[in-house]
């Protein structure tokens, strides 16, 4: 062995073994005080509290030992106080560790995480939780409940503003970038903060898209679908997950001992804190698993959730049952060793005050240079008829009309309780500002708000519309309509705002509507009465410098649909890795073209709606550009390979437009012969390039053979040999597929 590398060797196992007692040095640190504490000061970390600023029942808590944790405080000088009667009031001085939703930004908004994963931009993503988790930590919070990274397949739910979309491998990426960028390298450094993925798990199933319903996965597909991002995230080193409100067939999550216990725990070896979500303990009895908040307390702490989020259930009723049996003190102690243990690796024992600078960290220059290029990648451009964008340097005056044109509060979308509006730069102010002198600009909202149905306002618009060359409409949502709690049965563009793009339509200037909402929205005929459609959903505190950039050419769109689009609400859950049924939509006869009279034997038999079709409206991945792209056909590096091999797939993209653009290449794989049927498609990669006019560029990618398993019946993840398909393409559904063999 040459010496160079013996030096290596030893260079490697003298850190291997500084990081062990490291991290045993946490671990005895934590003994020696789980040792020291008595059952009730056990419990009183387990509880985590609502800030009620410096109220004394809020002191008293502290002192009294209550309180392991607070969630929703924000001033750090309270911050400080708080901490100092835990660090310096209490027996043990254990620092209380401090949460918030920092969910798309603290001050600075970046697009809702659904617009955001529309960018494909890992990068991206994650450099923007760092700015969140930078402005954050400068008021004392370390502990943030993101990503939620639930794989969401029904618009109508409203946190599907706060999802990756509906795609498991997407939302592992974009969820392990969002831990990283949160939790930063280190999490004892000052501005990192522990990431919390939630909901473990299942809650964007619930049942009709209604928040906190039932849900019901086979396990199978709980494997493959929704435990994907979760895994990646432990496997990320996230810090801390949350249970979810849903019950899993009929099993409370918060009381999921299978799940929580022996998949996360047991499987995965996770170590940090499972914090319920808000009062999900006591809620249990609602849910009809328990008699009383005792059996609650039980279930919750067997099923190892750590922490109970303003539930009262723990600090209520788990003494009582330690001291009657019912749930063993080695069980608490499992619960304060994690907690503990967040607590040391955020570094809050030897530093457990906010340091409050005199210059404040918010709305940075480059955090709103960051938040603009994110709400520029996160908008998708649906439609460009005539190439009518970007717009033409001849045009003299624009119109800018609709609700969300000058929405200050609306564009920052749901889970924005610190930031301030009054930063917002609508679409209206951008266009104002950058080109106010270049161009005539009529503005009129004609409706105030998303709901509006005031016929008066929709006259002025239409009005001064005439007077210009093109219309610039924005139509949308407001925050209020997503988020949590906040779903609905009918997402068709609320109030007038048909009504209002029919009426532009009808001046016969050219019309482009620019969605800015929480969700998908059923938009056909909005789509079919506008000559070019932005979906930019809720794009942040930069939404609008970022629109207008697109608009008027000075960026060029390179956002794809992280979410299949219904055209109508009965077509939902729609997504793309469907899989096939032994009838797949031909011969589609439309309600509208059946004779009156006709036989039934006249319809084809096969799986449509008479009245949508077969298709959505858009699929996933889908998504234009200025420019265009071509693809060559798919290469396979070999035509078979067997178990723990490698393939790599490859593709050359050429730009064939006229200007740089940036184009997202997916790779999908199909099984299309299994012992269970699989999608008609599965996204297993993808890459974002940026190519010049002209220019070509290679993409590859590999492929291990563990990427062509699935989960069976019997509960193991495994292959099954035979034919493999792999597409490169631009979207779900375009691409010629290559295939591949894999052998016994
Ligand atoms: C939500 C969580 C959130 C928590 C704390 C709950 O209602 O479901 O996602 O983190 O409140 O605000």
């Amino acid at each position: 062995m040459s010496k160079r590398l013996l030096y290596i060797l030893a260079v490697f196992f003298v850190c291997l073994s500084c990081s062990n007692q490291k991290k045993d040095s946490i671990e005895n640190k934590i003994e020696a005080l789980v040792s020291q504490m008595t059952l009730k000061e056990k419990i009183g970390q387990m509880n985590q509290l609502t800030g009620m600023g410096l109220h004394a029942d809020m002191q008293n808590q502290i002192k009294a030992g209550n309180v392991g944790s607070i969630l929703n405080e924000t001033d750090p000088k309270i911050i400080n106080e708080l901490q100092k009667i835990a660090v310096t009031q209490t027996r043990l001085g254990i620092p209380l560790v401090f949460a918030r939703d920092v969910i798309h930004g603290f001050k600075t908004i970046f697009p809702i995480p659904l617009g955001q994963s529309c960018s494909w931009n890992p990068q991206l993503v994650e450099d923007a939780a760092r700015i969140a988790a930078v402005e954050a930590t400068s008021t004392g919070i370390r502990w943030t409940f993101a990503p939620m990274i639930d794989i969401t397949r029904d618009p109508r739910w409203g946190r599907i503003a706060e999802s990756c979309g509906e795609d498991p491998y997407l939302t592992s990426v974009m969820g392990v970038a969002m831990v990283k960028g949160f939790q930063g390298d280190k999490l004892s450094n000052s501005t990192s903060m522990a990431a919390c993925t939630k909901h473990f798990v299942g809650y964007g199933a619930s049942e009709s898209g209604k928040d906190y319903n039932a849900t019901f996965i086979p396990e199978t597909q709980m494997r493959d679908i929704f435990l994907p991002s979760f895994k990646a995230a432990v496997e990320a080193g996230v810090a801390t997950t949350m249970c979810a409100y849903n019950d899993v067939n009929g099993v409370p999550a918060s009381g999921n001992v299978y799940l929580n216990r022996t998949v996360l725990r047991n499987e995965w070896k996770f170590d940090g804190i499972m914090v319920s979500d808000w009062n999900s303990i006591r809620q249990m009895k609602v849910q009809g698993v328990c008699a009383n908040l005792e059996d609650a307390a039980k279930l919750a702490s067997d099923a190892a959730v750590d922490m109970d989020m303003m539930g009262m259930a723990y600090i209520d009723s788990l003494e009582t049952c330690v001291k009657s049996g019912k749930v063993s003190e080695k069980q608490v102690d499992e619960s304060v060793r994690n907690i503990l243990r967040l607590k040391f690796r955020l570094g809050l024992f030897d530093n457990p005050y906010v340091k409050i600078e005199s210059k404040s960290v918010f709305y940075s220059e480059n955090a709103l240079a960051k938040a603009k290029q994110a709400a520029i990648e996160s908008a998708v451009l649906l439609k460009n008829n005539n190439h009518i964008l970007p717009l033409s340097e001849k045009i003299k005056s624009v119109a800018v009309i609709g609700p969300m044109s000058d929405a200050p509060a609306d564009q920052l979308g749901t889970w924005v309780f610190d930031s301030d509006p009054d930063h917002s730069i609508t679409p209206l102010m951008a266009i104002k500002k950058k080109y106010g002198s270049k161009l005539k600009i009529f503005a009129e909202k004609g409706l105030s708000y998303s709901r509006d149905t005031n016929p008066a306002g929709i006259t002025k618009a239409v009005a001064i519309a005439r007077k210009a060359d093109v219309i610039l409409y924005f139509a949308g949502e407001e925050a209020i309509l997503s988020g949590e709690a906040h779903c609905r049965a009918d997402i068709s563009l609320p109030g007038a705002q048909s009504e209002l793009l029919n009426q532009l339509k009808k001046t016969g200037k050219p019309v482009i509507t620019i969605f800015m909402a929480g969700r998908p929205l059923t938009i056909e005929n909005e789509l079919n009465q506008s000559d070019a459609v932005f979906y930019a959903f809720q794009g942040g505190t930069m939404a609008g410098p970022a629109l207008a950039d697109l608009i008027f050419g000075k960026a060029v769109p390179s956002g794809k649909l992280t979410t299949t689009f219904p055209r109508m609400v009965g077509q939902i859950p729609v997504y793309y890795s469907h899989r096939n049924s032994g009838r797949p939509a031909h011969n589609i006869l439309l309600i509208s073209d059946i004779k009156i009279g006709a036989e039934q034997t006249s319809l084809g038999n096969t799986s449509y709606h008479l009245d949508a079709g077969d298709k959505s409206l858009f699929s996933f991945g889908f998504g234009l550009s200025y420019t265009t792209f071509s693809y060559s056909a798919v290469k396979l590096s070999k035509s078979k390979i067997s178990e723990n091999e490698t393939i790599t797939a490859e593709c050359t993209i050429t730009n064939t437009g006229k200007v740089t653009g940036m184009e997202v290449t997916q790779l999908y794989i199909c099984d299309p012969v299994a012992t269970l049927a699989q999608p008609v498609r599965e996204l297993k990669g993808f890459q974002k390039i940026t190519l010049n006019p002209g220019e070509s560029k290679t993409v590859k990618f590999n492929l291990t053979s563990k990427q062509l398993g699935f989960w069976h019946q019997d509960n193991t993840y495994r292959t099954e040999p035979g034919e493999f398909r792999v597409w490169i393409s631009a979207n779900s559904q375009t691409g010629e597929y290559k295939s591949f063999n894999l052998t016994d």
